[in-house]
Parts: structure tokens; C-alpha cells; sequence
């Protein structure tokens, strides 16, 4: 299937500069900010700023530069936040969702960062 990016999807925007965020941290290839309907006490999203759809796309496309931002980008967050159980942190669980069966709102690849309470199960 070939994907096309809507540029004027709400986190395109963001990284536009269009509309505001509440950025947790920024590298070359990626933005962190806070959810703006937070489902948890910690709830971050972290995006490529490069135009990826869903994580299939993003993994077969990016470059391995933009890859490994993203990677680190994510842990540079679990770090900043204490959240790492490794570290004395209470864990936090990573959400993708891609695509319309996992309900993807936002057409532009995000990790969700979820934290800060006990978060259930969510497997049935
Ligand atoms: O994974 P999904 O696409 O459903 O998640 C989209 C997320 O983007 C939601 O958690 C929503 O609250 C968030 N959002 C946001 N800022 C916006 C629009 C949506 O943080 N302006």
C-alpha cells in the first residue's frame, strides 16, 4: 500500500510551528510533548519530524540517522521523567497505534508514553 501524507495533519502543524505544543524535549529528527488530553500522569508523545504515516513506514523508510533519534529521542524522555523500573523509576508502557484497525487518530507516526499510575491491563 502506498502512503500519503496529509501536510496539514495537527502534528504537522506542530512542527511547523503552526500551533503551539508543550515540548518535553527536541532533537534534529524528533519533538517530545506532552498529550493534550493526557490519559495518565505522564503521557508524551514523540514524533519524526520527517512526514511518516505509521510505524511500518517509518521502519522501512527513514534513514538509520532518523531511526536512532527516534529510539533515543524516546528513551531521552523515559530518562528525563525517571521512569525507567532499571532505574528506581515505576515502568511506562509505549503505544503505536497504525493504521485504522488500531484506530490511529493523528496520520503522523507517534509513540505514546504512559506513566505515572497503574495502568491495567491491556491485553483481553
Ligand atoms: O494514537 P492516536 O492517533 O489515537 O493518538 C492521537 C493523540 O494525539 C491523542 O492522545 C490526542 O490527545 C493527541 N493530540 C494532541 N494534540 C493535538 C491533537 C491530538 O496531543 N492537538
Amino acid at each position: 500500500m502506498a502512503y500519503e501524507y496529509d501536510d496539514q495533519n495537527i502534528f504537522a502543524k506542530i512542527l511547523r510551528g503552526d500551533i503551539p505544543n508543550d515540548t518535553v524535549l527536541e532533537t534534529d529528527h524528533s519533538l517530545a510533548f506532552n498529550d493534550i488530553a493526557p490519559q495518565a500522569p505522564v503521557h508524551v508523545l514523540v514524533i519524526p519530524r520527517g512526514p511518516y504515516i505509521t510505524w511500518d513506514q517509518f521502519s522501512a523508510e527513514a534513514s538509520d540517522a532518523e531511526i536512532i533519534d527516534y529510539t533515543r529521542t524516546i528513551q531521552q524522555v523515559i530518562d528525563k521523567l525517571d521512569l525507567a523500573p532499571g532505574a528506581g523509576g515505576q515502568g511506562y508502557r509505549l503505544i503505536v497505534n497504525s493504521g485504522e484497525a488500531a484506530i490511529q487518530e493523528v496520520p503522523h507516526l507517534h509513540t505514546h508514553i504512559l506513566s505515572g499510575r497503574r495502568l491495567g491491563r491491556m491485553l483481553p
